[in-house]
């Protein structure tokens, strides 16, 4: 059933969401590593309807050669809407938008890699959203560094990723697309181990008073996602080991 904004936005002000969740409950969220034989890494990572395929191609050798950097590996960073993703027909030529996130995906995810251990090659990430109803940047970067990880890239930590949102005195966690059109968006990212925040962005305006508040709901959904993330990696480590016979 699709609601009405207005209904959106009613909802919203009673504390209360067109999914059902309450203002802090991340949508409910599906990972797999490894769905990819051919690549080196690969994760799929569903958040609510919004579904996300990432490929992990390298570490190999810097194509073009002129964009080789001799201190470190280039990565390359590929964000695409998969025509079918959208209710209507997403147009196959990339657009601006899917320019500016593969940029904003790379950003938030290169302070995790130990980028210097492979100068002159290049690591390839491609995040293809297959669905899209909000988030599709977190989702992206939630799967794009277990594939690195999966990929056996080395790696500072894993970066974990949501969008905070913040309408009418209130802040919601995990925006959905009809949420994502009305509230002030706040996608963010980090690197739980280390406390460190590698993306923040705000898209619309909000009280400067609620940023911390802000961020500390964002860190605490970022910080159950990461325990999704380490579990999933884990469980297929622990499957391999067992399809090879090694307990
Ligand atoms: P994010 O997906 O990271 O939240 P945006 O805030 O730019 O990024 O987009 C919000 C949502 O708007 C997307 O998740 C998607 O559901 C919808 N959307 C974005 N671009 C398009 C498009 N070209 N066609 C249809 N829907 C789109």
């Amino acid at each position: 059933m699709k609601l009405s904004r207005e209904h959106v936005i009613e909802l919203l002000k009673e504390g209360k969401r067109i999914d059902g969740r309450s203002l802090l409950d991340p949508r409910p969220i599906q990972m797999e590593v490894g769905v990819v034989e051919r690549a080196e890494g690969s994760a799929i990572v569903a958040m609510g309807k919004t579904r996300v395929l990432c490929v992990v191609r390298g570490p190999m050798e810097c194509v073009p050669s002129y964009l080789a950097d001799p201190e470190k590996a280039v990565l390359d960073v590929a964000y695409r809407m998969a025509t079918f993703s959208t209710e209507e027909r997403k147009s196959p030529s990339p657009s601006r938008r899917e320019i500016e996130l593969s940029k904003v995906i790379r950003e938030a995810l290169e302070p995790a890699l130990m980028l210097d251990r492979y100068p002159r090659m290049m690591i390839r990430v491609y995040c293809l959203v297959l669905q899209a109803d909000g988030g599709t940047r977190t989702a992206s970067i939630n799967a794009a560094s277990m594939a690195l990880a999966y990929a056996g890239i080395p790696m500072r930590d894993l970066v974990a990723s949501v969008a905070v949102g913040y309408y009418d005195g209130k802040i919601l966690v995990d925006l959905n697309a009809a949420e994502d059109d009305i509230c002030a968006d706040i996608p963010m990212a980090m690197m739980p181990a280390y406390n460190k925040i590698t993306l923040i962005q705000a898209d619309h305006i909000f009280p400067v008073d609620k940023i911390g508040d802000v961020l500390k709901v964002g860190v605490n959904a970022m910080k159950k996602i990461y325990e999704l993330q380490r579990e999933t990696l884990k469980k297929r480590y622990i499957d391999i080991a067992r399809e090879l016979g090694g307990e």
